[in-house]
Order: C-alpha cells, then sequence, then structure tokens
C-alpha cells in the first residue's frame, strides 16, 4: 500500500493499545497490538451487499500486529482492481468481523463497529467512490478515491 501516514488520523492522534473487538456474540474476536495504519469507508459493492447499507467503515491495521481467537467463516471473492478480498464471519451470529486482501497481505482489516471502542474508528478516506449510491454518497471532509487505494 502507498505510505498512508499524511492521511492517516491516527497519525498524530494515536489510540489505546492493544486494539480489540469482535462480533456480536463475541465467539470470534481480535486483538492488535499496533497502531493502525488508516481507517475507511469503502462503498463497493461487496460491502454494500455484505452489509446491507451503503457502504463499509474499517480499520486497516498491520496484520503482524494481529491475533484472532474463534472459527471464522471465510467468504472469498475476485475484486474490481483484480485483487482477492476474503471476509470472515462468525459462525455463530453471521456478523463480518474482519478482511484481508490479497494485494496488501501486510495489512488485517477489522469491521469499525465490531472495536471494543467504537470510537477508535476515525475515516479519514473514503475509497470506490465511483460505485456509491445516490441515497448513500461520500461523506463529507473525506479524502475520496475513485477506486481502491491500489
Ligand atoms: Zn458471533
Ligand atoms: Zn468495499
Amino acid at each position: 500500500m502507498t505510505d498512508l501516514s499524511d492521511l492517516s488520523a491516527y497519525t498524530n492522534n494515536p489510540v489505546p493499545l492493544p486494539i480489540t473487538g469482535g462480533c456480536a456474540c463475541g465467539a470470534l474476536r481480535y486483538s492488535i497490538d499496533a497502531q493502525p495504519l488508516i481507517a475507511l469507508q469503502c462503498h463497493c459493492v461487496y460491502c454494500q451487499k455484505i452489509s446491507g447499507t451503503g457502504h463499509g467503515c474499517f480499520v486497516v491495521t498491520p496484520g503482524e500486529a494481529a491475533t484472532t481467537t474463534g472459527e471464522a467463516r471465510e467468504f472469498t471473492y475476485v475484486a474490481d482492481s483484480g485483487g482477492t478480498s476474503f471476509r470472515y464471519f462468525c459462525p455463530q451470529c453471521s456478523a463480518m468481523v474482519f478482511a484481508k486482501l490479497s494485494r496488501h497481505p501486510e495489512t488485517f482489516v477489522v469491521a469499525a463497529a465490531s472495536l471494543d471502542d467504537r470510537e477508535n474508528y476515525r475515516p479519514s478516506v473514503t475509497v470506490f467512490a465511483k460505485e456509491a449510491t445516490s441515497w448513500d454518497p461520500p461523506a463529507p471532509g473525506l479524502t475520496l478515491f475513485t477506486e481502491g487505494l491500489g
């Protein structure tokens, strides 16, 4: 991934560590012992279909610092970028908890609402703005990317 530190709301405003979170029922959990790289809103069609809403909200973290507990069910698809996306759901409550990207294997991407402290979601970027619907346009004040971060 390109250097995102200039775009990240965490660079000068770190969160307490470790970052913890999980699904709705508590069976699938994670812990991350490093600062997030960036938080974003994604308007791609897959985020819309998976969430049932207009966009997905994610925190991108360093994968080497992440550990998970509990079983996860995987859904895999080839994204518009040509890379493969892996989404991980709790088999019990079906919440989507985290994701991985073949193009960015160094990252561990968590769903914003899965955070135990949901105020630690500090989005600064919108991706796949081209796929946003008229009823859920990109939030004002965020840096817009037409496609993914590449
Ligand atoms: Zn669950
Ligand atoms: Zn998306």
